[in-house]
């Protein structure tokens, strides 16, 4: 392989898929729901394919279906408290992968720095890389490592994060909600963030896929709405996280045009454009939300209402095999720390360099409970303070939480 891409070889979702499919562990790995997608959205998918319009089987405007920008271009405009054009702010891409490489992509000359907090989802330092960028990373720290912990324990060190500031930083990532943590960036933090960004006058990507799997009392709040941040601020979303449906891997960014414009070339000449049906599809989601936006059964709100009870299920019977959960404030994932059941796992019967690869690797093979190692989300230095735990998800059906449940209960 060239050059750029030497360091790229491994990811962590390919081989444990590929764990998946030859154990077939109960799968609390990946993220995403074991359970049926939202009847509306499914059938405004049905209803679009079979539709008399021949067209919405065909390309469609390569920035972003037309229905769909309007409707998204609508929620945000009231999100933000303010207008955006739908077909210079926003760009509707390949899931929001495709809008971080594409704003990675534009917006990266060679040596320029970007700044990473640790736990990050793992392509955002391929990425960085492959556009002849410098990732620089500061870690998220527990703050106390006893009692049970909250994703809000987990804190980054201001100075710390100050000193990596430069003429050389091209921006920062955001990730809040975080994956694997769960952190919901707290007004202070994002305060501090965006003072620093002002400062330095850097970008802003804020990765904000789980903008609506946030648990009371904490509350999502979007950078580019602070004083000045929406001028140096890219968000990406997910239709995938935001309705359910991960496989059909629609995405969107939104920002100020001149900072689009650059996602818009990348995008041109890569993508092009999203399948047609998809995105008429989850245009039709987004305006039947923007209905009942202020009901109780809006998606964007019952879907954290009925997560949050398989949150809190979890989260006991982790703690009750042992474990040490860290309580998610956001998203859809747990990490815990196993440690204390290191003498009921052999760890000597797997390879792996890190622990935790051993250790969930094991687990796969002997208990038939798979998890991810989130050594995987810390750059090289830093993957000690991943080791000692584990990422479960549990956007899955209760009777598969239960199942995992009592395996890991027989295996104690
Ligand atoms: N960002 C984060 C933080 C994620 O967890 C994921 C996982 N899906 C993505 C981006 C990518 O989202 P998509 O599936 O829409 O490409
Ligand atoms: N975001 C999901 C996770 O963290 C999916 C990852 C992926 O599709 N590569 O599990």
């Amino acid at each position: 392989i060239p050059d750029r891409l030497v360091g790229n070889e491994k990811s962590v979702w390919v081989e444990y898929t590929q764990l998946v499919l030859k154990y077939k562990p109960l799968n609390l790995g990946q993220g995403f729901p074991d359970f049926h997608a939202p009847e509306n959205v499914i059938k405004a998918l049905a209803a679009t394919t079979t539709s008399d319009n021949p067209l919405l089987n065909q390309y469609t405007r390569g920035f972003g279906h037309p229905r769909l920008v309007n409707v998204i271009a609508k929620l945000f405009s009231r999100l933000l408290n303010r207008t955006l054009d739908p077909n210079n702010e926003i760009l509707i891409t390949s899931g929001a992968y495709e809008a971080l490489f594409s704003t990675l992509q534009g917006h990266t000359n060679p040596g320029d720095e970007w700044i990473i907090i640790e736990p990050f989802f793992d392509c955002y330092e391929p990425m960085i890389k492959v556009a002849g960028g410098v990732p620089r990373f500061i870690p998220l720290k527990p703050k106390n490592i006893n009692g049970p912990l909250s994703s809000a324990d987990w804190v980054f060190d201001k100075q710390e994060l100050e000193s990596l500031f430069n003429e050389k930083t091209k921006g920062i990532i955001l990730n809040t909600p975080n994956n694997p943590i769960g952190k919901v960036f707290s007004l202070d933090e994002l305060q501090f963030i965006s003072d620093l960004a002002k400062k330095w006058n850097v970008l802003v990507v804020s990765d904000e896929v789980y903008e609506w799997l946030v648990y009371e009392p904490a509350k999502h709040i979007r950078i580019a709405t602070l004083p000045g941040m929406y001028e140096r601020t890219i968000t990406i979303g997910s239709a995938g996280k935001t309705f359910s449906i991960t496989g059909w891997k629609i995405g969107w960014a939104y920002g100020p045009a001149n900072l689009l414009y650059n996602l818009q070339v990348v995008h041109q000449n890569t993508v092009y454009t999203c399948p047609t049906p998809l995105q008429e599809a989850v245009a039709i989601a987004f305006e039947q939300e923007l209905e009942r936006f202020d009901s109780p059964d809006c998606y964007f709100v019952s879907l954290a209402r009925d997560l949050k009870p398989k949150r809190d299920f979890m989260a006991k019977f982790l703690s009750d095999v042992g474990m040490i959960p860290t309580i998610p404030e956001g998203g859809f994932f747990m990490i815990a720390n196993w440690t204390k059941l290191k003498d009921k796992v052999q760890l000597e019967e797997e390879t792996d360099e890190y622990r935790d690869y051993r250790f969930t690797k094991w687990m796969a093979k002997n208990v038939g409970v798979l998890g991810i190692p989130p050594s995987t989300f810390y750059s090289p230095e830093h993957k000690y303070i991943g080791e000692d735990n584990v990422r479960y998800c549990f956007i899955k059906k209760d009777e598969n939480l239960e199942k995992a449940a009592e395996l890991l209960k027989k295996w104690k």
